[in-house]
């Protein structure tokens, strides 16, 4: 271990979970190990909850939530906490790179991402106002309410540790709910450090609790427990499923943001510089482990070899090492578990037939921590093979070839999956006939940026429902209750 990575910080006042205003270990004194995914440097050690704290952290949520704060301090708190989040930037930064590996000018950017949750849902909390008919029906005036939902458990993944939570906590919070968090077990530490500048802001006991350990135990007793009345989900397609068989006694809302399979079309008559660019901002962030990365790309066959060619050129300009390096392009992927899938697309790619146009032989480190994969670009993909048919979650370009939009539009949409697609055409109607057809909820054109703060997001089909961000995002944790009053 490198002492000189240990992670000591401001931020993180204690290695705890946050039950009821209290930093608090783990009852049966466990602990789990974090560790910088590029190096295996020991960063802290955190309890490791489960079944006890996620009961206990229920119980302060829904007895904190029951006692009405007015809108307008609620939207104090999300004011605060959004200038807390950009006054701590690179120290919050540092936190994201050190636990999830990621570049730190990504890291920078993830923690502008999260703060814009902050300030947009604060933007949105007039939404929350009753509204009324103008007229009288069957004698009685009418009124919409938006009430609080109640205690909603926001469950997060490790590729995005603080803006995964940034997109659900503000908006839970604004919408008068009490919240239990369930961080990644590999990236607790943005969570704790969020907690904390919550806590700096005067957010009242009980209404944010932290709860870090055995995803299953807490998960069950998130979905069991009937207080927790919303469930907002980012992660795996199977444990969303799991959490909707789970909750579903309690007919609990969910909003789930599952895996994608992202299509990413390039047109004969595209700018192909442009979509080469677009290609790389969408496919190699967070080192290519994002649910909206482009995993499949269809490119005309005209400008295949073209198109092939300015991909190759950008992606031997990029740098994989130690996030922390400030010339780091690629960081490590999160765990030796990615790096052997990964792997395991190309080398079943590979079998097939495909060609390895770019990028080294993935040989793995000697030990767990480390997993830096060669960025690779493949063609000759087909339909069967694994790096189309599943999220890859790694730094590989697959690339395969279509004649006509007709063909392209329905090898886009060949998938269970419905997150995010990209198309890149000069002609707008075009641009809109795919985007009419495309069955996904979010599609980039001529673009390779992923969602913002202030429209929604979300998927379709195997990729989920609920919208995050915009005022959508907001709605998710309230609930309207209809009110008609004889006259
Ligand atoms: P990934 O494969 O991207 O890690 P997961 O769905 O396994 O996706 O994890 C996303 C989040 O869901 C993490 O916080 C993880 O701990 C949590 N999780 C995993 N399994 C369960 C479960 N059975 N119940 C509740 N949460 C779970």
């Amino acid at each position: 271990m490198n002492p000189s990575r240990t992670l000591c910080s401001p931020l993180l006042p204690q290695y705890a979970g946050y039950i009821d205003g209290k930093w608090r270990s783990a009852q049966s004194n466990r602990m789990l190990i974090v560790r910088d995914p590029a190096t295996g440097d020991r960063l802290a050690e955190v309890p490791d909850m489960g079944e006890a704290e996620a009961l206990a952290a229920i119980e302060a949520a829904d007895h904190a939530w029951r006692t009405p704060v007015p809108t307008g301090e609620r939207k104090q708190w999300l004011v605060d906490i959004h200038s807390k989040l950009l006054a701590n930037r690179d120290e919050l930064a540092r936190i994201i790179t050190l636990e999830q590996g990621k570049p730190l000018k990504e890291a920078q950017v993830e923690v502008d991402y999260a703060a814009g949750f902050f300030q947009v849902f604060a933007s949105h909390l007039e939404r929350l106002k009753p509204s009324t008919l103008d007229k009288t029906i069957r004698g009685a005036s009418w009124t919409a309410h938006h009430r609080p939902a109640g205690v909603a458990a926001l469950i997060t993944p490790w590729n995005f540790p603080l803006a995964t939570l940034a997109k659900k906590l503000p908006a839970a919070l604004g919408a008068g709910c009490s919240v239990v968090i369930k961080p990644a077990e590999l990236t607790p530490l943005s969570a704790i450090a969020l907690v904390h500048l919550c806590e700096q802001a005067g957010v009242p006991a009980g209404r944010v609790n932290l709860v870090i350990g055995q995803p299953a135990p807490i998960g069950k007793v998130l979905c069991e427990h009937p207080a927790v009345r919303v469930i907002s989900f980012t992660g795996s397609t199977r444990t969303g499923q799991l959490l909707l068989r789970d909750s579903a006694a309690h007919v609990k809302r969910l909003a789930l943001e599952l895996g994608g399979n992202a299509p990413f079309l390039v047109f004969d008559d595209a700018d192909l510089e442009a979509a080469a660019s677009a290609l790389m901002v969408s496919k190699f962030r967070c080192a290519g482990q994002t649910c909206v990365c482009a995993n499949r790309v269809y490119v005309h066959e005209t400008v295949l070899d073209k198109f092939t060619e300015m991909v190759a050129e950008r992606l031997s300009k990029l740098k994989v090492g130690d996030g922390a390096q400030p010339d780091t392009d690629i960081g490590p992927l999160i765990n030796r578990a990615t790096f052997e899938k990964v792997a395991r697309h190309v080398q079943d790619a590979l079998d097939r037939g495909a060609k390895r146009v770019v990028g080294d032989e993935a040989k793995p480190p000697g030990n767990d921590w480390g997993n830096f994969f060669p960025p690779t670009v493949l063609t000759g993909i087909t339909p069967e093979m694994a790096v189309f048919q599943e999220e890859t979650f790694g730094p590989v370009v697959a690339i395969s070839k279509f004649q006509s939009e007709t063909e392209a539009i329905e090898s886009a949409n060949s998938t269970p999956y419905g997150l995010a697609a990209y198309v890149c055409t000069r002609d707008s109607q075009r641009a809109q006939r795919c985007t009419e057809q495309l069955a996904f909820g979010y599609i980039g054109i001529n673009t390779g940026t992923g969602p913002i703060p202030d429209i929604p997001f979300g998927g379709v089909k195997l990729s989920g429902f609920g919208r995050e961000g915009g005022a959508e995002g907001l709605l998710e944790f309230s609930e309207i209750q209809t009110v008609a009053a004889a006259e």
